[in-house]
Formats: structure tokens, sequence, C-alpha cells
């Protein structure tokens, strides 16, 4: 009887309970607080909030350790500074009609209380009329100390150990410069929207950006870089609905990968394919179709033409008419480059009238696509930074000395390209070779002839030179008599850090210089001269490229990307010297039929199936 009793308890007993404050912001972080960079992204924006104009950011252990930001804005009051890490505690919306008033970065009152579930954290903070500070220490989302203190007017809020009560997150957390990419990332998102706002990033003690105050244009050269001085065109129009303003890269700084492109809408970094599209179709008949133009835009319009509150970050937005937002991407961009006279479409004036607008964003003809792909300034584009044949003069094969044995001793490294791997192949004797179409070229062997493909074979014979000298075999090196210098941005020049030592035994002597800068004290031979800085630009675009694959090893992606980078494009005229220098180095290859990625790098064409489809066979 007393265990039947018990039974009706335990049945009748509610299950559901609200869970402590400290779990569900634990829970609640997971959204807004993935990795330092989230953090980043988050301390940063509440002091472009509080209105500082002196803002400076420390990491330690890529923000493992450590994430500061310290500001000089606006400060907060003692009950305020304990209010602020309380969940949906703001001071910036009231009532839901304020949502579509939002002039301020954050509103969801959600970041600091994420912060403080996931991290130590300790604030300090004094408004400008208070006569002392507030000093704030708080973990695992209980105040552990609260008392005055003596600071200046602003904000500081220090995040440490993120993810110390959540091993399993922490242990998600990527590679030191994986991370510290991303918070480079962020940072620049919020110090490019903020020109007029000073930012500084140190990262274990070393001063990464120290961007003053200035202009737009400047921000933008202070942050990707002094190759794009006078490189920028001026972006600018203004209508009643909404206004654009910024800069795009002249075409010829396109780039191989997606690199430097930021668009903004109302001071707030976005991430939109479709009107990252507008400003792509913008560009389409000046730059070739795989690269990337640089842009950093800001669209400006009512908030009430926008819902912001669609992803926790805030990175996607809503228009409430995507349309003309596109159409009016599109056409100001496209107004921009006519004006500098880059782009041959001058078809059309910018009206602020949205009915003539939509008329902007229809397709090219074809017949003003094909006048624009032939005219020289195209061509010019789209021929940029094609890398020399590398002329390998000291051991130039002729057709006879080409082996017939397949090579038995040396182990290939791709188990699945040998299973393809066709006998090396045999010549008769010297003979001429052709070009076709400057891509491919014709050459005969005993069965029949072979079509080569002059950039996939040349992939594939840097990638095997490329290899040997990694595993000791040396590249022959031009010192620099005068050394030329390269500034990359300061993502670029950490990535450059991380390949300096590989790329020293390829044949690149790179010296660090302080502040994003390397002189280049030598590299290969086969490096053009006055083409250093761009071959080491674009092996660096190559990487980029290469990044995500996490099956490669860093090396491997080195290699492949020096391989892509240097290999001859389809274009280049080759002489026959030249050409059969090519082709002796393809066949003297370990592995001849593919480049690393898989492409074939010839075809070959029987004389026997041809006599068949010819009747003779
Ligand atoms: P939100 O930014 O969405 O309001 P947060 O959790 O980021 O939410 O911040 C909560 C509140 O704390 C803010 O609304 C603001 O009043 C205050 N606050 C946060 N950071 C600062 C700062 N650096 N300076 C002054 N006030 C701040
Ligand atoms: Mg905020």
């Amino acid at each position: 009887m007393v265990i039947f009793a018990l039974q009706i308890t335990l049945i009748l007993t509610d299950i559901i309970h609200l869970l402590p404050d400290n779990i569900a912001n634990q829970i609640a972080a997971g959204e807004v607080i993935q990795r330092p960079g989230s953090a980043v992204k988050e301390l940063l924006e509440n002091a472009v909030d509080a209105n500082a104009d002196e803002i400076k950011l420390i990491i330690n252990d890529a923000g493992k350790a450590l994430v500061q930001v310290i500001d000089n804005g606006k400060g907060m009051s003692e009950t305020d500074a304990r209010l602020a890490f309380e969940r949906h505690a703001t001071s910036k919306i009231k009532n839901i009609d304020d949502l579509f008033r939002i002039k301020t970065m954050g509103f969801r009152g959600e970041a600091l209380a994420s912060i403080a579930a996931v991290a130590q954290v300790e604030l300090k903070t004094k408004r400008a009329d208070d006569p002392t500070g507030t000093f704030v220490e708080i973990e695992n989302s209980r105040v552990i100390k609260q008392e005055p203190v003596a600071f200046n007017k602003g904000t500081s809020i220090a995040m440490k150990n993120l993810f110390f009560n959540v091993p399993a997150r922490r242990n998600f957390l990527k590679s030191n410069t994986a991370e510290l990419r991303n918070i480079m990332d962020e940072f620049i998102r919020v110090a490019m929207a903020f020109p007029d706002i000073f930012f500084s990033l140190q990262s274990n003690g070393q001063e990464v950006f120290h961007l003053e105050k200035g202009s737009f244009k400047q921000r933008i050269v202070q942050i990707l870089g002094n190759s794009y001085n006078a490189k920028l065109v001026s972006v600018h129009e203004e209508t009643d609905y909404l206004n654009i303003t910024g800069f795009v890269g002249k075409p010829e700084t396109a780039k191989k990968t997606r690199g430097d492109q930021y668009l903004f809408v109302n001071n707030r970094f976005i991430k939109s394919a479709y009107l990252n599209h507008a400003i792509m179709n913008a560009f389409s008949e000046m730059i070739p179709k795989d690269s990337f133009p640089m842009y950093a835009l800001f669209i400006d319009l009512d908030p009430a033409q926008l819902d912001i509150n669609v992803h926790p970050t805030k990175q996607e937005i809503k228009f409430e008419d995507d349309k003309i937002v596109y159409a009016f991407v599109q056409s100001a961009v496209k107004h921009a480059l006519a004006q500098f006279s880059i782009t041959p479409t001058l078809d059309f004036e910018l009206d602020p009238n949205i009915e003539r607008l939509s008329a902007l964003s229809n397709p090219v003809t074809e017949a003003q696509r094909a006048s624009t792909a032939s005219s020289s300034l195209f061509q010019t584009f789209s021929q940029k930074g094609q890398a020399h044949l590398i002329e390998k003069s000291d051991n130039l094969k002729h057709w006879k000395d080409f082996y017939e044995a397949p090579k038995t001793d040396n182990a290939s490294t791709i188990e699945q390209q040998k299973q393809f791997e066709p006998l090396h192949k045999t010549y008769a004797s010297e003979q001429p070779v052709m070009q076709l179409h400057q891509s491919n070229i014709l050459i005969q062997d005993a069965e029949g002839f072979l079509l080569i493909h002059q950039q996939n074979a040349h992939e594939r014979i840097l990638y095997e030179r490329y290899s040997a000298a990694l595993s000791g075999k040396s590249i022959p090196i031009q010192q620099s008599l005068f050394p030329a210098t390269i500034d990359l941005s300061a993502s670029d020049a950490v990535l450059l850090t991380e390949m300096l030592d590989d790329m020293k035994e390829l044949g690149y002597q790179l010296e660090p210089f302080g502040n994003n800068t390397f002189v280049i004290q030598g590299t290969p031979g086969d490096v053009d001269h006055g083409n250093e800085k761009t071959a080491i630009e674009k092996i660096i675009e190559q990487y980029k490229h290469f990044s995500s694959e996490l099956k490669y090893s860093k090396r491997e992606k080195l290699l492949r990307s020096m391989a892509i980078q240097n290999a001859i494009k389809p274009g280049k005229i080759l002489t026959q010297k030249e050409m059969q220098s090519l082709v002796s180095d393809l066949f003297e290859c370990e592995i001849t039929n593919v480049t690393p990625n898989g492409k074939p790098t010839y075809l070959s064409f029987k004389k026997d199936e041809m006599d068949k489809m010819f009747g003779r066979g």
C-alpha cells in the first residue's frame, strides 16, 4: 500500500522547471558568442554605441585567454554596470516600435549576459560626471565582486578564459591563427565603418593595427594596404529613398579570392549574396569571370525600410524592397566606374526616380557584351598577372631524350593518381610542335598525337619541382640587388608569416620588416624581375583560396598555391623552345597525366582509331 502511494506521487510530480539564469544564459550564448571573434564584435559595437572616439582592443592567445575593449565613451552608472549583464538588459530600445528606428549597433541586450555566462569578466566604467568609477567582476553569470574604482571616463571590459566552464566548446575553437584571423575580420568590419573613431588592435603585446582618425579613404588604405592607394573609385549617389557612398577598387585590383569586399547597411557590416551580385554585375565586363573586385560600400536608408532582427549576430538583414536596393547599388557602381571612364558601357544616367532604376538593372545586350570583350581595355585586364614561362635552359631536353620505361623506384604520393598513370611517352625524333589557340600544344608520338594543356602541364611540373625543393633539392635563387618591400594588410601579413619558412625553401627569401611590411631579399630564378611583388601577392591570394581545405597541410597548400599561381596561363604565346621544354619537363615528372588537383594534363589520340574514323581502319 505504501509502495503504491509512492508511485502515484512520482507520476503526478510536475517535470517542467525554469532553468537557472546561468544555464539559460549559457544556452543563449551559443547563438551570440561562438568564438573569441564574436565577443570582439559585440564589445566593439558597444563601445561605438557609447559614442567613444577612441577604442582599443587587446587580445591574448588569439582571444582565448583575453579579449579586452577599452573605450572613452559615456560609461555606466553603478547600477547600470551591474544590470548590463542581465539578459534582455539594454538601454537601446524600450518598445517594439523602436526596433524599426534603430540607430545603434546593439539592441537585443544579450551580448554582455552571454559573455558573462561563458567567461570570466572584469568591467571598469565611469561616467564623466561621476566622482568614482565602478568595478564589477563576474563569473558564471554571478557577480563575485563590485566596488568603487578610480578610472577615466569610459569603459573597459575584459573577457578572460572564454568557455572555461564549457570545455566542449573550448575544444571546438580553432587554431590560434584561425581565431586571430577571425578576430581581425571582425575588428576590420567595425573599424572600416567608423573612420572618425581611433581604433587599435594589440595582440600578445604587439600592435597589429593603429588606425588614426581620418577620411574613409584613408581608413580603407590603412586597413587593406597601400596597394589600394590611387586605385579606388569613389561611389556617391543620394536619393530620397537611400544613399550610397564608399569606394570600389579599379578593375585591375580584382583578386582571385573574395577577400576585400565590404558592404554596410546603416553602418552595420552585412553579408548579402544578392547585393554582392548587383556589384559583381556592375563590374561584369571589366574583370575576368573568376575574380573579385574590392569594394567598401555604405548604404544608408530609413531604418523602417529594414529588418535587422532576422539573425542573432545581425549579419543578415531584410529589406522592405530589395529589388530597388539591388537596382540602385548596381547602377551607382556602374555610374562610378563610368565616370572614371573605366567602363565602356556608358549607357545610362543615374536618376533617383525609382521607375527608371528598374530599367537600369536590365542586362546589357549581346552586342554590348561582345564589343566590351574585344576592347583593348578588357583584354588588358584579362591578361594582367599572367606568369611567365619558366626557362629551364640548363637542362633543356630534346625529344630523343624522352625515356621509355616508367620509373619503378619512385613511390607516388597520391595512390589514386598512380592507378591511371600511363607509361611515359616515347618520341621518335626531334620534331616541331604547334601551339593551338594559345593554350594547347600539339605533338606527334609513336601511336598518334597528344594535345597538351599548357597550363595544366605546367602546374604539374611546378608542383613536382616545388615538392622536390621542400625535400631538400635547392631551387636557383636570384638575390635582389635593391630589395623591394611589400606592404600587406594585417591579416595577409599573419598568413605570410605562417608561410615564411617554407617559402624560403622554395626560393622566396622574405624578411619581416615590422608594420606588415616584408623585404624581398631573393626570389626563385624563374620569377621575372619587377614581378616579385605580384608573384608573392598571388601566392597569398591562392593560399587563402585553399585555406578552408582541411585535408591539406600548410605545406601542401603552399605547394599547390605556388604551382597554380606560377603556371603559365592560356593566352600566353610560347616559342618552339619553350614548348619543347615544357613537354620534356612534363614527361620527366613522376606523375605525368594529371595536375595536383586531378585535371588531365594531356589528351592522347591514337592513329589506329583515327584511321577507323576515316574509314581506313
Ligand atoms: P545591447 O548592446 O544590445 O544593448 P549588451 O548586452 O551588449 O546589449 O549591453 C547591455 C547594455 O550595457 C547596453 O545597452 C549599454 O547600455 C551598456 N553598455 C555595454 N557596453 C557599454 C560600453 N562600452 N559603454 C557604455 N555602456 C555600455
Ligand atoms: Mg551590445
